[in-house]
């Protein structure tokens, strides 16, 4: 049975590459009929972030990503946060010294110092390996005896994996193919520490093993971890599961990773959901608060680093999960589009029901105390919404491209009012005319009317309607004006137009 995971450390709040390896972690689960679970690695005490677990799984709901098995759901192999699987992980790697795959290292800060300033003295640069361990204060040269009698008076001790010398590892990886390390290059990493806490990399192996991880799916970062954790599951005599490292969001412009801090220059978010740093109580917006639906967030998170080999860009999560396929991710870095975002959000806010967007903008006018401007009634609202929602992003958009509907423009645009030539008023004053008898105010028949009656006296189309624009919405922009007059109303409309008269 496939089982994939995510297991973020709760240092903070989810990055949008964390988003994206969940994403991609629930994908192929859901298209293998598998399990997607979620573990909190938290064993790293010092870079623990209080309130980071509750984010990550708010985050997770929000998208519709939530996991099968995590804390408090099917528990199956259950704590699913490692700080409560605490008392598991020291008889692994004690096993591991058994086997002799391990050793004790009593090395303090400043011996390593010394040590790494030795090497450096004679032009190396130091690496906790074969070079080094038997040189240092290790279970390597010291008898049995004598650490079992430091440990016993605790002393500070770490066990490290004893790296295997001269062997280059033919390793798979499902995006990258065949990937080769050799293992002198790779320091000997602690496994396990005196304060009965075992690293990321012992934790997160005997995890993968104990809830039976059949696919290891997480981030391009992790990629050098992967000759240990091949040969710590070898060390221990265990199946590996498969691994696929995806491709690292980068800059929208110039190269390196896609950082918190190109957001901030951007505007833009990289978290789905806003954070306040408790430590600085500033607050980094989110995906949510910013207006994006969560559809929009999946689908382009979906298309950073995969596509269906085709063309189509939009998918639902359903659709996305019947295309999925870890064969098509990407080795080379995806690049992070801000604006390809929000075309998605657009084609996501498209679809909407013009209700259901019509309450979402009503709490803006309230704010504005504006709800009940000119009769705005709950269809009039619909019916604004319809009108300009083609020309939006994010409903935080339609103030700005519906505002005359609610309030007569107070200035007029410069350039557009040098159309506005001495016969302009009494023109004006003329359509006043023609709209004040027309009974059926509907965007149509006004249409037909005023048409009408310009023909017939052979008045030229701009000379009335650009600074009939200009009067009802102060500058030319908005959708057909007809429509404006409508949903605004006769006395209104004549009051604009009266106004700009004068
Ligand atoms: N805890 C690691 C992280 O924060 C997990 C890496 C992995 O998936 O193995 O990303």
């Amino acid at each position: 049975q496939v089982r994939v995971r995510f297991a973020p450390s709760p240092t903070g709040p989810l990055h949008i590459g964390g988003v994206r390896t969940a994403l991609f972690n629930y994908l192929f689960a859901k298209k293998n009929n598998g399990v997607f679970f979620l573990r909190i690695e938290d064993t790293d005490q010092n870079r623990f972030v209080p309130g980071a677990e509750a984010y990550i799984m708010e985050a997770l709901e929000w998208l519709g990503i939530a996991p099968d098995e995590t804390i408090g759901k099917n528990e199956k192999y259950g704590p699913y946060r490692q700080s409560d699987r605490k008392d598991l992980y020291q008889k692994y790697a004690v096993e591991l010294i058994n086997s002799g795959n391990a050793y004790y290292a009593f090395d303090t800060t400043d011996d390593l110092d010394a040590a790494r300033k030795l090497e450096e003295e004679q032009g190396k640069t130091f690496i906790y390996n074969h070079t080094n361990r038997e040189k240092l204060d290790t279970s390597l040269v010291i008898s049995a005896d004598e650490t079992a009698k430091r440990i016993a008076n605790s002393e500070h001790y770490v066990i490290r994996f004893k790296t295997p010398v001269n062997e280059t590892l033919h390793l798979h990886d499902i995006i990258r193919g065949d990937v080769k390390f050799e293992t002198n290059l790779l320091d000997d990493k602690v496994l396990f520490k005196s304060d009965g806490m075992p690293t990321y990399h012992l934790a997160n192996i005997v995890d993968d093993h104990l809830m039976e991880t059949s696919h290891v799916i997480r981030g391009e970062e992790w990629l050098p971890s992967m000759p240990l954790h091949a040969l710590l599951y070898r060390a221990f005599g265990w199946e590996a599961p498969k691994f696929a490292h995806l491709p690292l969001i980068m800059k929208p412009v110039g190269n390196g990773k896609l950082s918190k801090r190109d957001g901030d220059k951007m505007g833009f978010p990289v978290f789905p959901l806003e954070w306040t740093d408790a430590s600085s109580m500033t607050k980094s917006s989110g995906y949510r608060e910013k207006g994006f639906f969560p559809e929009a967030v999946i689908n382009f998170l979906a298309l950073l680093g995969w596509n269906d080999a085709t063309e189509k860009e939009i998918f639902s999560l359903e659709e996305l999960v019947e295309a999925f396929d870890l064969d098509r991710v990407h080795k080379s870095g995806a690049k992070f589009d801000p604006d390809k975002n929000k075309w998605l959000n657009h084609q996501y806010l498209i679809k909407q029901e013009d209700v259901t967007l019509a309450k979402a903008f009503a709490p803006i006018l309230a704010e504005k105390n504006l709800s009940t401007a000119l009769d705005m009634t709950d269809e009039k609202l619909t019916k604004v919404v319809s009108l300009i929602k083609e020309r939006a992003n994010f409903v935080s958009d339609f103030w700005d491209i519906s505002d005359f509907f609610f309030v007569a423009p107070t200035a007029y645009d410069e350039k557009a009012s040098k159309n506005w030539k001495a016969e302009t008023p009494a023109l004006m004053q003329e359509l006043i005319t023609v709209l004040e008898k027309i009974t059926d105010f509907t965007s149509m028949n006004i249409e037909t009317i005023v048409k009408d009656w310009m023909t017939k006296n052979e008045i030229g189309m701009g000379k009335v309607m650009q600074p009939f624009r200009l009067s009802i919405v102060g500058a030319p922009r908005g959708p057909h004006l007809f429509d404006i007059v409508e949903v605004i109303g006769k006395q209104e409309t004549i009051t604009r137009i009266q106004k700009a008269i004068n």
